[in-house]
C-alpha cells in the first residue's frame, strides 16, 4: 500500500514524486530531483491538492508514504504537526494569512525531517500575499516544502512559477474514476452514473454519488433545459437554475459552514465586519462554483444533443436523460447544437469574470431557445 495509490491514471507524477522522495530520503543523494518548491497544476477534479497531500506524507513518512503508519494517517487527517494544509473558501488569500504562514512554515520540524505546506488555491492569492510567499520560497529554508496547487502555471505570478517546479495532472478517465469510487464503498452502478456524469472530475463524482439532492439538482437542471423554448421560457427556466442555487445547495453548503460562523463571542466590530466580508465573499465563490458546474452539465448534455445528431454509437455521458437529448436532438440541427455548446463555454468564462449570474444565465438560455 502506498499513499500514491489513490492518484489515479497520473502514473508520470507518481513517478517524479516518487524519485523526489528517495532523493528526500538518501543523505548522500546529490541528484536535484527534490526541491523546496513545488507547483502542482491541472484541471479542476483531477486531483491536484491530493497528489500534494500524498506527496507531504511521503516526505513525513519514514517509509516513504506506506499510507499505514501514524504519520500517514495523521497527515490524511491534517493533524500532522509538521504538514500544515492551506484551503480558502473565499476568492482570496490575504497577505497576513500568508506573513503568519510563511512565520509558521520557518519552524523547525517537530518529528519529521520537513515541514511541509500545502497550499490548496496558490491561484487565489492577492498580488501582494504571492510576493510575501515569494520571499519565503526565494530564500529557502533547507526543512521546509511548499507544496502549492493551481488549475495551471499561468494562474501564479511568473516570478513564483520560475522557483517552483511544476507537475501538470490530466483529467483522470471515467473508468478510473468509477474504480475509484467502488473502491471507497460506493456501488459499482452508482459509480459508474458519477463517474460519467462529472467527466473525470473527482470530488463532483464523489459528491454525485453520496448526496441524493445533488443527484435531483442536476437532474431538475437538465430536465429545465428541455423547457426552453421561446423568450418566456427562457427566463423562467434561468430563474429556476437561479432558485435551486438558492434554496438547495447553497442553503446546505451554508449550514455545514454555520457552526463556525456563528459564533462571535467578541463585540468587536471590525472583526464582525472582516466576518462578514469573508461570509459575502465565501457565497460569492459558491455560487460562482454551483453555476459553472452546472453549465457544465449542461454542456454535457448538448455534447450527447450532438452525438445523437451525427449519428455515432458512442456512449453517452447522461444515460439517464435519453428522452431528453432526443427530443433536444429532433428540434434542431447540429451546427446548431455547435453554436450553443460555444455559448455554454462562453457563459462560463463570462462568469469566471465576476459577471452577474442571474444576467450570465439569462443570456444564455435566450441562446439555447
Ligand atoms: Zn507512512
Amino acid at each position: 500500500m502506498s499513499v500514491f495509490d489513490d492518484l489515479i491514471d497520473q502514473e508520470s507524477v507518481i513517478a517524479t514524486l516518487e524519485s523526489a522522495v528517495n532523493a528526500s530520503k538518501s543523505d548522500t543523494s546529490e541528484s536535484q530531483e527534490m526541491t523546496h518548491a513545488w507547483l502542482f497544476t491541472g484541471p479542476p477534479g483531477s486531483g491536484r491538492s491530493n497528489a500534494a497531500i500524498a506527496f507531504a506524507s511521503a516526505l513525513v513518512c519514514e517509509s516513504g508514504g506506506c499510507g499505514t503508519c501514524v504519520d500517514c494517517v495523521t497527515v490524511k487527517n491534517g493533524a500532522h504537526a509538521d504538514v500544515e494544509v492551506m484551503s480558502t473558501e473565499g476568492l482570496s488569500i490575504k497577505i497576513d494569512e500568508i506573513r503568519e504562514l510563511v512565520l509558521r512554515a520557518s519552524w523547525s520540524p517537530s518529528v519529521a525531517n520537513y515541514r511541509v505546506v500545502v497550499m490548496e488555491d496558490a491561484d487565489r492569492l492577492t498580488e501582494s500575499a504571492a510576493n510575501a510567499l515569494l520571499k519565503a520560497i526565494e530564500e529557502p529554508n533547507q526543512q521546509t516544502v511548499w507544496l502549492l496547487c493551481a488549475p495551471s502555471t499561468t494562474d501564479v505570478l511568473p516570478t513564483i512559477r520560475s522557483r517552483t517546479r511544476s507537475l501538470l495532472l490530466r483529467t483522470p478517465s471515467v473508468t478510473a474514476v468509477a474504480e475509484l469510487l467502488t473502491r471507497e464503498g460506493i456501488s459499482p452502478s452508482m459509480a459508474r452514473f458519477a463517474s460519467s456524469a462529472s467527466q473525470g472530475h473527482i470530488g463532483r463524482a464523489r459528491y454525485l454519488a453520496t448526496h441524493e439532492s445533488a443527484r435531483s439538482s442536476r437532474e431538475d437542471i437538465l430536465k429545465s433545459i428541455a423547457s426552453v423554448r421561446d423568450i418566456a421560457s427562457a427566463f423562467t427556466a434561468a430563474q429556476k437554475l437561479a432558485e435551486i442555487r438558492n434554496e438547495r445547495e447553497i442553503q446546505a453548503m451554508k449550514d455545514a459552514w454555520g457552526a463556525q460562523t456563528t459564533k462571535i463571542s467578541s463585540s468587536n466590530s471590525k472583526a464582525i465586519k472582516e466576518l462578514e466580508k469573508e461570509q459575502k465573499s465565501r457565497t460569492t465563490r459558491m455560487v460562482r462554483d454551483y453555476l459553472d458546474r452546472a453549465l457544465l452539465d449542461i454542456a454535457t448534455l448538448y455534447r450527447d444533443v450532438l452525438l445523437t445528431q451525427s449519428g455515432e454509437t458512442g456512449e453517452l455521458i447522461n444515460k439517464d436523460m435519453t428522452q431528453v437529448i432526443i427530443d433536444l436532438s429532433a428540434r434542431h440541427e447540429s451546427v446548431a447544437t455547435v453554436a450553443k455548446l460555444q455559448a455554454i463555454m462562453a457563459s462560463r468564462e463570462t462568469l469566471a469574470r465576476n459577471a452577474a449570474p442571474l444576467l450570465t444565465v439569462e443570456g444564455l438560455m435566450l441562446q439555447l431557445k
